[in-house]
């Protein structure tokens, strides 16, 4: 019996889907391709954003209008907030408690096919699930609700295990990844250990401003194995802003980190961020002050959200809004900044040595400091290069074997 999975949303649900199709294996179901081929599908959801819910309504009815012999089961954050066996009569939703346990999912009969699991070069592993922050604008806490993080000896067997798989970078992603505690063991405690067994190049997803603490920016300067990348969400350049976001933190202390990383880690080292457009009470003057702090950091990368009002957040009980049409506006002035930033941290690797992991036969993959490079010489995948930068060709790097 076949089974097809379909992802919607972050990094944590990818991680989920990959743990899922290894347990659906276990059971003796073979991989489908193609949801045609399936007897089982299972759509992992996302229900950050307006539209991540209305997308993951649309997969569910598109596969069961075109898939009516199929079994469909719905997983992920959507499923945990909302009664999807009501709004689309006929799939079986998933809580998060059992989502990673499918022989509790009533499956139909299956048999025990021989199968087995594609690794890639980079694989996701997470460590930590949950967050109770309730910032004012996140569903998050809703959905996921149960803060855990998983035993040491738990990560590293499996760090180990996608080692001898042929992985060559490990992502660490969490839902709030810095809230990671295991009965006092930090993430920095994990990532010392981590480092030791020789991972070749090892990854923070995301980390919140307050969450990067000192302690954790030394192990990243003492281990150049961990990428020179950091994802560290802003939100917001104006204290108004942020306050009302219920964020932790000023533009101010998120300067001071800023600093603070790029001396321990390196000027050039990648960081990016994510940016919410329009927030209730944003005004041009508010939104100025965001965009000069995003250009005074010099981001290499924003990811950018046209804000979405979610039902019980307390940014949804706010009496004002931002008009939509002014939303766009913003969104799209950031979007020109974000592709600006990006040429100018293009440019400043352009002629520099860049190491580069191959993820692919085309000789695509990314650097140490998230850079896409394409390889213009003989390459192949899951393997290290140490490349000289030759040109920019939209958003990624071409690049040549550097001489020794
Ligand atoms: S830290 Fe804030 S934005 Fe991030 S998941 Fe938790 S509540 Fe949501």
């Amino acid at each position: 019996m076949r089974v097809f999975f379909y992802t919607l949303g972050c990094k944590s649900n990818q991680y989920e889907t990959g743990r899922l199709r290894e347990k659906f294996f276990a059971l003796g179901f073979a991989p489908a391709d193609k949801a045609a081929d399936a007897a089982v599908i299972v759509i992992n959801t996302c229900c950050v954003t307006h539209s991540a819910e209305r997308k993951s309504r649309n997969i569910l009815r598109r596969f069961q209008k075109i898939y009516p012999r199929a079994k469909i089961f719905v997983c992920g954050c959507y499923a945990n907030i909302a009664d999807l066996a009501s709004i689309i009569p006929g799939v079986s939703p998933i809580k998060q408690e059992q989502k990673l346990k499918p022989q509790e999912w009533g499956l139909p009969g299956f048999s025990r096919a021989a199968s087995g699991r594609n690794y890639r070069v980079r694989e996701f592993l997470k460590i930590q699930e949950g967050c109770d922050r309730f910032c004012g604008y996140c569903i998050v806490p809703y959905a996921r609700p149960q803060i855990y993080s998983e035993p040491p000896e738990k990560i590293l067997a499996t760090a180990e295990n996608l080692l001898r798989r042929g992985v060559q970078e490990i992502v660490l992603t969490g839902i709030n990844l810095g809230l990671y505690n295991y009965t006092g063991q930090t993430l920095a405690a994990i990532l010392r250990q981590l480092a030791r067994i020789k991972i070749p190049r090892l990854r923070l997803s995301s980390l919140e401003p307050d969450l990067l603490t000192d302690q954790l920016l030394e192990t990243l300067a003492e281990n150049p194995g961990i990428a020179r990348h950091l994802h560290i969400p802003l939100q917001s350049g104006s204290d108004t802003i942020l306050k009302a976001m219920r964020r932790r933190y000023t533009a101010a202390d998120y300067r001071r980190l800023i600093r603070r990383a790029r001396k321990m880690l390196g000027e050039d080292s990648g960081l990016t961020t994510d940016i919410i457009a329009g927030f209730p009470g944003e005004t041009e003057k508010t939104f100025t002050e965001t965009l000069e702090f995003i250009r005074e950091i010099g981001f290499s990368d924003l990811h950018i959200f046209p804000y979405s009002r979610r039902p019980r957040t307390a940014a949804a009980r706010l009496p004002i809004s931002c008009p939509v049409p002014l939303v766009k506006q913003f969104v799209s002035r950031l979007e020109n900044l974000r592709q600006g930033l990006k040429q100018d941290f293009l440019k400043k690797h352009l002629f520099r040595p860049l190491a580069v992991l191959v993820e692919n036969n085309r000789g695509a993959g990314f650097s140490s400091e998230y850079i896409q490079v394409k390889l213009q010489d003989k390459s192949s995948a899951g393997k290290f290069y140490r490349v000289q930068a030759t040109a920019i060709q939209d958003d990624f790097i071409l690049a040549k074997s550097a001489p020794e």
